[in-house]
């Protein structure tokens, strides 16, 4: 099972390259962030002494629980889950170099209290919902500059891009068109030219459609079944609202 992750690792990384290729971008221009959620720490471990160093949790409880067993071992941690405010506290505990999923003001306004309290400045992303289902996270596109314009005043919290989760589908069409709500929200926002923010960065692609986000633009890419492959939690207990039970 763990010269699979090896193997895998090999598979993706070439996927990268070949999309890079395809779309005539440098492939240094893309990171491979892993999605280490329910993956155990023998596991992640195996990609982090083979050449991966950015990972990334959903929920703080497993943040916790993995932080001992890889605090020796070089990389940096992301947050790619919905972050509850009443867990802004522990979070700030385990290194987390960026939170993807900022999706709120209030959340952000906590964020930033908290960073005062502790003299330390965090890097955001903002998670827009690109596929305008209700289930998920993510603020609507319409409302992203507002919501921008208005955590830059935070200066605790430096924006660097966008973030999204993109339509489930076959039809990689439709899925193209949620990474293109992206890229077009990221050039808009650049144009609006707001200070402290930078829009370098745009989250998008996982195992299934990493090829289309490359092709539209992302700068990391968020794979997880592709290295360790299948979870046996369902997405939606992640993703979905109705459906999360909050155990974090
Ligand atoms: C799990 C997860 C991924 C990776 O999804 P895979 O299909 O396993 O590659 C990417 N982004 C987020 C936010 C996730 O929760």
């Amino acid at each position: 099972m763990n010269e699979d992750i090896l193997h895998n690792l090999e598979l993706i990384r070439n996927r990268i390259k070949y999309a890079c290729q395809e779309s005539g971008r440098n492939p240094n221009e893309v990171k491979l962030l892993l999605a280490t959620k329910t993956v155990n720490t023998e596991r992640i471990k195996i990609a982090l002494e083979n050449g991966q160093t950015l990972i990334a949790e959903n929920k703080v409880q497993e943040l916790k629980e993995k932080y001992d067993a890889l605090k020796d071992i070089y990389h940096e941690n992301h947050f790619i889950g919905h972050l509850q405010t009443n867990k802004i506290k522990e979070i700030l505990k385990y290194d987390v170099t960026c939170i993807q999923s900022l999706d709120r003001l209030d959340l952000a306004e906590k964020l930033h209290q908290r960073l005062l309290t502790e003299h330390k400045t965090l890097e955001v992303l903002i998670q827009v919902n690109t596929s305008n289902e209700e289930s998920k996270f993510g603020i609507e596109p319409d409302a992203t500059i507002d919501l921008i314009k208005k955590i830059s005043k935070f200066s605790t919290l430096q924006i660097k891009g966008l973030m999204t989760i993109g339509l489930f589908s076959a039809e990689k069409e439709q899925v193209r068109s949620c990474f293109k709500i992206l890229k077009n929200l990221q050039q808009e926002i650049i144009r609006e030219n707001i200070s402290n923010v930078e829009m370098k960065e745009l989250s998008m692609g996982m195992s299934g459609d990493l090829e289309t986000a490359i092709e539209e633009g992302a700068t990391i890419v968020r794979v997880g079944t592709g290295v360790f492959g299948a979870r046996t939690y369902p997405d939606s207990h992640y993703w979905n609202e109705k459906t999360t039970d909050n155990r974090d």
